[in-house]
């Protein structure tokens, strides 16, 4: 049985798959003797207490395999786990009532669940979230049926959900998991951005795929061209298993070039650098021959945590950061996006009915300055150990741009004051991802040293279609004429200006897109790590003068798979001439 989704990160993935899902686990009213009620509390506890013994563990193999961070999510289950309030009502329960003690565990967390769904609170919707996570484990405990955890997946399988939120994604131990199927998100939600980040093949987008397959099915992922077949013959399995083959061939290959410049055939130096969420994937960043980086989402520093990061926390996040890149390599630090499809529980942001139109990002950091100041302080300390440039992300005008510069001027102030070192002349850039900036991109070249083009998000504004919505992820096409021409008008702009103009969108990694986007005279392409080595051997084939006339010639065009299909032709016409 074949399936088509969204492609959301290269490579091919056989074997067994394994679905993550919350079991369904019928639970019987029973009553409890007298007698036996002390003993079934003491089973209770018991099983509260094995609940706390996994969670631990999680969050310690968390730890060692994501970093601390990651690992605090769980600090959060085991919080609510430890609240007296809840063990204590499901004790009184059991006792008063003379129950057993699964069905007053369900009780009581139902009538909790009840009261957190009358707030209008996201902090509280997130805590009924890990309320419901924990209150399974206890139940599975008392019944003895074995958990399914995201950290414990044994050998080599492919993860089969509904959906992966960036921090179940976060948990995934890259050397277990061959494979990622989805039923929801599209190819530039932050999930599918994050296997990508992980090398981890993966297919999304797939509407109703988990409620088709059974755990232990045999499977294959098609990641490069977003398929995924279940039970295939033995005859499709030797096609793929030589296409997998194939495929790491080719990365060994890629892996040549890890020293190698990015330069055109005809002797065009282009900067192929990296986008990162942590300082972990800095490291794959170098052993991938990142040139730097060109868009580190500091957001996550933020996430799964129970309380913003401090200034001292952040410093040495982009510290550590810098000296891994050293001196001459920029690394470019894009300031607190936050909102759309990340969110800050613990900030208590107002529930929205558009949250990718809605109080996110610089938005945000210009209301609540204690935050992007604190953020500003972490950026330009750490700006006296490298060459880190700042971004800001989603700017809409040019009044936002002043304001946050603003900000800017007053850490510096601080800072001076205070004696601390930074680089007085840190280049401060914008993200182009609102169609408003790109129209007005020649106004803002004059007050800033950079644009990076964010397509994600760019795409999904100027189509008007929601990135993380698979129903009308087929509008998401980064080959329609209008986000072309938007594009060639930001790199025009700048460069009157005398600017250079980045891209960290996914676009940046495309390697069809990559013909247009050169020839259009893009001088940075910011992609995930794992794209790097590929862009750079396609780029060393290619002459900018080919490039250029690529560009022209889609310019011409209208129809956004007719331009993929051009330039796909094009390119195999150059590699057949040589
Ligand atoms: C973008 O919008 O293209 C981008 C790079 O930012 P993010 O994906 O983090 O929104
Ligand atoms: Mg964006």
């Amino acid at each position: 049985m074949e399936y088509t989704g969204i492609s959301a990160a290269s490579g091919y993935a056989l074997g067994p798959a394994f679905l993550f899902q919350k079991q369904i686990i019928q639970i019987t009213k029973s009553e409890v003797h007298k007698e036996r009620l002390d003993s079934e509390i003491k089973r209770f506890e018991e099983a509260l207490g094995q609940a706390a013994e996994e969670l631990e563990k999680i969050k310690e193999k968390t730890k060692q395999t994501m970093g601390p961070e990651e690992a605090e999510i769980f600090s959060a289950h085991i919080l609510v786990l430890e609240d007296p309030e809840y063990s204590g009502a499901i004790k009184e329960m059991i006792r008063l009532e003379e129950l057993n003690a699964e069905w007053a565990v369900q009780e009581i967390t139902n009538r909790f669940l009840n009261i957190f769904a009358s707030m209008d609170n996201e902090y509280i919707r997130e805590r009924a979230a890990d309320l419901r996570d924990i209150s399974n484990m206890v139940i599975r405990n008392l019944m003895g049926i074995n958990s399914l955890s995201l950290s414990e997946i044994s050998e080599n399988v492919v993860l089969f959900a509904h959906d992966l939120t960036p921090s179940d994604t976060a948990q995934l131990d890259r050397e277990k998991i061959a494979g990622i199927v989805t039923n929801i998100g599209g190819r530039t939600s932050h999930s599918a951005i994050m296997a990508r980040s992980m090398e981890i093949p993966a297919v999304v987008g797939m509407q109703d795929i988990v409620e088709k397959i059974n755990s232990g099915e045999f499977v294959i992922v098609d990641g490069s061209e977003g398929k995924v077949f279940v039970n295939p013959s033995e005859e499709w399995i030797q096609i793929y298993r030589d296409k997998k083959k194939n495929y790491e061939v080719r990365r060994q290959e890629f892996k040549m070039l890890v020293h190698e410049p990015s330069m055109t055939s005809d002797g065009v130096q282009v900067e192929l650098v990296a986008n990162i969420g942590n300082p972990q994937d800095a490291l794959v960043a170098v052993t991938n021959g990142a040139e730097g980086i060109g868009l580190y989402r500091t957001e996550f520093l933020y996430m799964g945590r129970q309380e913003l990061p401090s200034e001292e926390e952040q410093f040495e996040a982009y510290k550590a950061v810098t000296e891994m890149f050293g001196k001459e390599h920029p690394v470019v630090i894009r300031s607190l996006d936050i909102g759309g499809d990340k969110a800050l529980p613990y900030l208590d942001m107002p529930k929205e009915m558009n949250p990718f139109l809605g109080y996110r990002a610089i938005r945000l950091c210009l209301d609540r300055t204690d935050i992007f100041r604190t953020q500003l302080r972490a950026i330009l300390r750490a700006s006296a150990y490298g060459n880190i440039k700042l971004m800001y992300p989603m700017i809409a005008s040019l009044e936002e741009l002043r304001g946050a510069n603003k900000i800017l001027e007053a850490a510096k102030q601080e800072l001076f004051s205070q004696g601390s070192p930074f680089n007085k002349d840190m280049e401060v850039g914008i993200m182009v991802e609102i169609p408003a900036v790109a129209v007005m991109a020649d106004r803002f070249a004059d007050e800033v040293d950079f644009f990076s083009i964010g397509t994600n998000d760019l795409i999904q504004y100027t189509m008007a279609a929601d990135r993380t919505n698979e129903t009308v992820a087929y509008l998401s096409q980064p080959f329609n004429l209008a986000v072309l021409r938007l594009i060639k008008g930001v790199i025009d702009a700048a460069h009157k200006a005398g600017k250079r103009v980045a891209m960290c969108g996914e676009m940046a990694g495309d390697l069809t897109a990559l013909p247009i986007l050169l020839g259009l005279g893009l001088n940075e392409f910011s992609m995930s790590a794992s794209s790097v080595l590929p862009a750079r051997a396609l780029v060393r084939q290619l002459p900018k003068e080919k490039a250029q006339a690529i560009a022209k010639a889609v310019l011409e065009m209208d129809n956004p798979k007719e331009i993929e299909r051009f330039v796909k032709q094009e390119m195999q016409l150059l590699r057949g001439t040589r």
